[in-house]
């Protein structure tokens, strides 16, 4: 059988505090209509990455809200993830001619047998999220469930070849969710189609409310220098997110404040074999700087320090180059941190009224909006307020949770 992940039960009822009182409401009408509705959520790792983020927040809330819910994880070697790190990427655009090989597809298609083998069928829908388990529905024993993909990236100009292999997969399903309209390719064929950008949770280790004051002074303990600014980035250690951009945005902006920190905060997946490289190579330049910074889940950075280090941070930059939603910019913005995040993907949904002068396109523009922040701290103060504001209305998981039951209220037509 496959992996299930453990996890709680959470009740909605501290949203009340939060958000409005319609807007539960509305959640837990809607999930008394499917009480006792067995959902399956399935992806490829239980940690690392927004898929895992938001699933243990999730399915907590879930089984709060009188559903079956369970999470499973499909299994795979490193070739198997090779190949799916570079499906993602070529989702996102770049090119990945192995696509052509029958070994590099049937690699990832003896995977997806092989886990739809050990797969509990048990349930009334599943979601799967992300090219790695795309083809597990059409390897699924017999099942009357509805099957739902869930595609987190940005999928608007993905590889013409690989998209031509995925796309059968992904229409053997019942829906597909995309974050946003323009990320669902032109030719796909689907009569469900959902529009749903994902959402963070505000009382978990990573986003619950932190003395900003206490969080500086932890700062002290890793070297860093309470006193003296300090940026954040916090991403898995990829491409798309940037980091040498960063670096060289940080450079930049260091000649006007010769002070500035710039701390990089990443994680690894076992999905991810592509972060070792990028690691060793933003470690060796951060060897070469006393004021940068590198720190990771290796060293027991996990949900509660990222959560100090959003909280500690005068800046948080996240330079994505392409990106899905990144839910990092909305985790900074909901603890009132002004962020200077690429304009790429989902990130401009969330980077609502003012804050829209702070979606950077080159590295010149990066370090120039972070002096001005950092300049500038009555205005970041601001910004960083109607950004908390902005992620209440929109991105809380009442709101997911609501547009997904939405969903799967559609499908099976109840
Ligand atoms: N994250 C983390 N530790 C790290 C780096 C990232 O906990 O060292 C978390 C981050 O806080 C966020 C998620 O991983 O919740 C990344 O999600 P995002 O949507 O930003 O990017 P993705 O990894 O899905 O591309």
């Amino acid at each position: 059988m496959l992996q299930k992940v453990s996890l709680g039960v959470r009740k909605c009822d501290r949203y009340r505090l939060i958000m409005s009182k319609d807007s539960i409401d509305q959640v837990e009408a809607l999930a008394r209509e499917l009480r006792g509705l067995r959902l399956c959520y399935i992806n490829s790792t239980p940690f690392g990455g927004g898929v895992a983020e938001l699933l243990v927040s999730y399915i907590p809330l879930l089984r709060g809200l009188g559903l079956h819910a369970d999470w499973q994880i499909i299994r795979g070697d490193r070739d198997f993830f090779t190949i799916t790190k570079a499906l993602h990427n070529a989702l996102q655009g770049k090119p990945y001619p192995e696509i052509g090989s029958a070994s590099t597809r049937s690699e990832y298609l003896r995977h997806n047998l092989a886990n739809a083998r050990e797969l509990d069928i048990n349930y009334d829908v599943f979601v799967v999220n992300d090219p790695q388990p795309l083809a597990l529905r059409r390897y699924a024993p017999e099942n009357k469930a509805k099957w739902i993909w869930r595609c987190h990236v940005d999928s608007s100009e993905p590889d013409e070849e690989v998209w031509q292999f995925l796309r059968p997969f992904v229409e053997e399903y019942d829906a597909a969710i995309f974050t946003l309209d323009k990320f669902v390719p032109s030719d796909l064929r689907l009569e469900h189609i959902g529009i749903i950008a994902p959402a963070i949770d505000p009382f978990s280790s990573k986003n619950l409310m932190l003395r900003r004051h206490t969080c500086r002074a932890w700062l002290e303990n890793l070297g860093i220098d309470k006193s003296r600014h300090m940026v954040v980035q916090v991403s898995r250690f990829d491409p798309w997110k940037d980091p040498f951009g960063v670096m060289e945005a940080y450079r930049l902006a260091k000649r006007e404040l010769p002070d500035l920190q710039l701390v990089f905060v990443g994680s690894f997946a076992h999905d991810d074999p592509e972060a070792w490289d990028i690691y060793a190579s933003i470690h060796e330049e951060a060897n070469k700087d006393e004021d940068m910074w590198v720190f990771s889940n290796l060293t027991g950075v996990g949900s509660m320090e990222v959560n100090v280090f959003q909280t500690a941070a005068d800046v948080v930059v996240q330079k994505s180059l392409k990106e899905g939603f990144g839910l990092v910019v909305a985790e900074a913005l909901w603890k009132g941190i002004p962020v200077v995040a690429g304009n790429a993907g989902g990130i401009p949904l969330q980077m609502g009224g003012r804050l829209r002068d702070y979606l950077v396109n080159s590295v010149e523009e990066c370090a120039q909006k972070m002096v001005y922040l950092l300049q500038n701290r009555e205005l970041a103060e601001e910004l960083g307020q109607e950004g908390q504001e902005h992620i209440r209305q929109g991105f809380l998981m009442p709101r997911l949770i609501r547009d997904e039951l939405t969903l799967v209220k559609q499908l099976l037509g109840c």
